[in-house]
């Protein structure tokens, strides 16, 4: 290929990759269906419809619909999410019209148009969990490990927690797209307890900024008990992730509907017996409070007592493992909501309240889940884990028999576990680390990104640069959609010593073939880059081709000593 025709190509592929950067995210969540019908009219997207019915009917003529809704579900989606109200609402009506329960195209086309780009995004597994049937198997292997542990106690200072069966065991998580994923338990309401003092943290920057909140609150953890009665050298709670301060933090925020918005409008209750009980009991919560006041660290004007009973209604919040799951997933997606689009919570809110929560989450157990797990959690005392896993998920994981340290026993088990299987640890992606297993997607603008660079180091003739991505463990045989290697662009533009990096260094293939058929030799050849053709032939002669592919076994474990 010319030169010239080569850096048009590659002009070309760096303004695909601008487009890709600047075109809105498909909002995690966000109505998808007016963007779709706009895009459409415009003839973008023609047919997205066309192309869903025959991924679906596998060559039959109709979709029987039990048939979609299980293919729907394999996906993570659930039929009753939000954003798919309007194609399920479609679905039903015109099933009625049918007299055996299946859509032809054209019917199919009617149910699905307003929701298009979402279900052709589920259908193209373009979600952040791509293989999420795979994904559940292991996560239910988990659940199952963990529910032999018949270890701890369930807490009794109050009848309503005292009540519940010690077997109680649920796991749900939802995805930054919305992905659903439950089991065990998932539908049996429990309070929030502690699991609240994240969010009220979260919604308290949210209306008033980092700097006023933390005017009254630390950041630091507290190496004491949650409940100690205790503040810091400046007199003022360690952080919101103990009594101390979350009583601080009740002072501040006044809004209750967030917890209906954050948990995108599924299960939120308030248990008021529990309130009642933890009146009743909550001595050292008045201690606390009257401390708090005696120290000035409410903002002016505060009634601590009708604080402390807002305090006890937090705690007595009630949700279910699924419904919190969405709670956690919101922290996850950035402070919008998966399912429902909303933006719930401020990017700095979310920040913030993900920091405390890795430092200073697990009572004393904090500073060891975050050296093993490495994740932002919260616990309770009712049993319940609420879990981030930043940009993928949120997890609920809900048992009531409690460790020592008053965390449950099951979740932190399931916790662990589910890092030892998959990369999630805040530092498992350093380079060179054990490689576990990764479920989430590599993002396609990624791909073409890492392709460009790729190719874009050796049409320059950057040995740096490549020495830099192999160290970094790219693919260095990557090709562009005309099956054209970083070899055939270095021998084209006569860059002898990037051709030997690539061959010596990086064991790549030295013939790979591109769509016209032509090797990295035949562009040498053609170009007239008489050096290139020299190294690449010394190289044929001197390595067989099976020699070439045990070389390239042992070629990553060489390779840092060859830099
Ligand atoms: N209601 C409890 C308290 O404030 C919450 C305990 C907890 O979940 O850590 O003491």
């Amino acid at each position: 290929m010319p030169r010239s025709q080569i850096s048009r190509k590659l002009v070309k592929l760096t303004r695909q990759l601008q487009m890709l950067q600047q075109s809105p995210p498909l909002a995690r969540g966000a109505p998808s269906g007016t963007e779709a019908s706009l895009q459409r009219k415009a003839g973008i997207l023609p047919s997205l419809e066309d192309l869903l019915f025959y991924t679906i009917a596998e060559g039959q003529e109709k979709i029987p619909a039990h048939k979609f809704t299980t293919a729907l579900k394999s996906t993570g989606l659930r039929t009753g999410d939000p954003r798919l109200k309007e194609c399920m609402e479609m679905l039903k009506v015109t099933l009625k019209t049918t007299s055996d329960g299946a859509l032809d195209r054209h019917l199919f086309k009617k149910c699905v148009q307003s929701n298009i780009v979402l279900l052709t995004q589920a259908f193209r597994k373009k979600f952040v969990i791509p293989d999420f049937q795979s994904f559940c198997g292991h996560i239910d292997d988990l659940y199952e490990n963990a529910k032999n542990l018949s270890g701890g106690q369930v807490a009794d200072y109050i009848p309503q927690l005292a009540r519940f069966s010690p077997d109680l065991w649920s796991v749900a998580l939802c995805t930054v797209d919305g992905q659903r994923h439950t089991v065990g338990d998932t539908k049996v309401p429990f309070c929030l307890q502690s699991c609240v003092k994240p969010l009220k943290y979260a919604i308290a920057v949210h209306d008033h900024g980092t700097e006023y909140v933390h005017r009254f609150i630390g950041k630091e953890p507290s190496g004491l008990r949650f409940n100690k009665l205790f503040l810091n050298e400046d007199d003022k709670p360690h952080n919101p992730m103990v009594n101390a301060g979350a009583i601080v933090c009740t002072s501040l925020i006044k809004v209750m509907n967030f917890m209906n918005k954050l948990a995108g409008n599924e299960y939120v209750g308030f248990s008021n017996a529990t309130f009642q009980s933890e009146r009743e009991s909550g001595d050292r919560n008045f201690a606390i409070g009257y401390y708090l006041k005696e120290k000035k660290c409410f903002p002016e004007g505060t009634d601590m007592t009708s604080i402390l009973d807002f305090y006890f209604q937090l705690c007595s919040i009630e949700v279910t493992c699924e419904s919190a799951s969405v709670m956690a997933a919101t922290l996850a997606n950035g402070g919008f909501c998966p399912i429902t689009g909303e933006r719930v919570l401020s990017p700095e809110a979310v920040r913030n309240t993900l920091s405390l929560m890795h430092s200073c989450g697990m009572y004393d157990f904090s500073g060891q889940f975050a050296f093993h797990v490495g994740l932002p959690a919260k616990s309770g005392v009712a049993g319940g884990i609420l879990l981030v896993v930043p940009n993928v998920m949120g997890i609920m994981c809900w048992s009531p028999p409690l460790d020592k340290l008053g965390n449950s026993v099951r979740g932190i088990q399931f916790c662990t576990d589910l890092v030892s299987l998959f990369n999630f640890h805040n530092y498992d992606n350093l380079r060179h680390f054990a490689k576990k297993h990764d479920p989430r997607r590599e993002g396609g603008d990624q791909r073409v990104k890492s392709v460009i660079n790729l190719l874009f180091a050796a049409y320059t003739g950057d040995v740096s640069a490549l020495r830099r991505f192999a160290l970094s463990s790219m693919d260095m045989e990557q090709r562009d959609y005309d099956s054209r290697t970083a070899l055939h662009v270095a021998a084209a533009e006569g860059h002898a010593e990037v051709v030997r990096f690539l061959l010596e260094a990086c064991k790549v293939n030295p013939v790979p073939k591109d769509r016209w058929g032509n090797t990295p030799m035949d562009e040498a050849v053609h170009f007239g880059h008489h050096d290139v053709v020299t190294i690449l032939k010394d190289y044929h002669n001197q390595y067989s081709p099976q020699d070439t592919a045990v070389e390239k076994q042992s070629a990553e474990k060489n390779l840092d000593g060859m830099l």
